[in-house]
């Protein structure tokens, strides 16, 4: 790993990114695509060490509380966290200034960080996102290798769920072949239901390639799913959004699943619904 000192950490929509990289080794992963434009190895985690200065600033400065988003380009809960603690600083800051905060992680390392949460979330609001794509053990541990399986980001969902924050799942991105059926999709789904989560994500069941996550991908594909990658390449060829072919039938037992579960389904509606504050539950007095 190594550091760097940020120019600035709140993007205009108030998402963050506190590392940058990520040790995690999801097969899929598009953060390594090339655009994004790292000009270093993936897993040599860059630490924003100024990161929880700036954001005390940034926070000092707004004239209305909001959400404050992490984890789109890189797990807030790396292993790293542990000895470098830039998630907790953050947490602690948008805690003390009475904000909202809403993190996607896949990581169980998150409940090192329940106390926090749970103030925030008795404040103003505390979402946690969890990713869960792949039902079967041993298949995740193929697909996402460096983290905590989908059962134990199940067993994170029901102690968050006990501790009152609210949830919601992101089913995506699901791989054609691999995990695109429905005994994966149900898994998933009865997951959710047993941990009473708020939203499922899917953003159409598929994922996306594209120059930079696609060679790491197919690299992948050789090493543990012989020939796929001539199926991935017949049936996508360079395409970026890969469908999958079971997608209309899956995409429709999710959104049934959520109508019947009276789960929140659609972008639109759970991020409405991620970046609306609630009204404090506590006085505040912290400007
Ligand atoms: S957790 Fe996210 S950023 Fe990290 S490897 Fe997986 S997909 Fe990429």
């Amino acid at each position: 790993m190594h550091y760097t000192d940020a120019k600035s950490i709140l993007s205009p929509k108030n998402g963050m990114n506190l590392y940058r990289g990520c040790t995690h080794g999801c097969i899929y992963c598009d953060s390594r695509s090339e655009c994004y434009g790292m000009t270093y190895t993936f897993e040599d985690i860059e630490a924003k060490r100024n990161a929880p200065r700036l954001l005390e600033e940034a926070l000092r400065r707004k004239r209305s509380r909001c959400m404050i988003g992490t984890g789109a380009m890189s797990d807030p809960y790396l292993p790293l966290e542990q000895t470098e603690g830039l998630t907790r600083r953050a947490l602690e800051i948008i805690d003390r200034y009475g904000f909202g905060v809403t993190l996607l992680t896949k990581s169980d390392l998150v409940l090192r960080d329940l106390d926090l949460l749970q103030s925030i979330h008795r404040k103003a609001k505390c979402v946690v996102q969890m990713t869960l794509t792949t039902y079967d053990e041993n298949l995740c541990r193929i697909v996402e290798p460096n983290v905590a399986t989908t059962h134990r980001r199940f067993e994170v969902l029901m102690e968050l769920k006990k501790a009152g924050i609210p949830t919601v799942v992101w089913m995506t991105p699901i791989l054609p072949f691999i995990n695109d059926t429905e005994e994966n999709i149900r898994g998933l789904l009865e997951y959710c239901k047993e941990a009473e989560v708020k939203g499922i994500l899917t953003f159409g069941i598929g994922m996306t390639l594209r120059s930079g996550n696609r060679e790491y991908f197919y690299k992948k594909l050789d090493e543990h799913f012989p020939e796929m990658k001539r199926q991935y390449m017949r049936t996508f060829g360079s395409s970026y959004g890969i469908h999958s072919l079971n997608g209309k039938v899956l995409g429709k037992l999710v959104k049934d699943f959520c109508k019947e579960n009276s789960i929140l389904y659609g972008t639109d509606a759970i991020f409405t619904y991620l970046n609306t504050l609630n009204e404090p539950q506590t006085q505040l007095s912290l400007f």
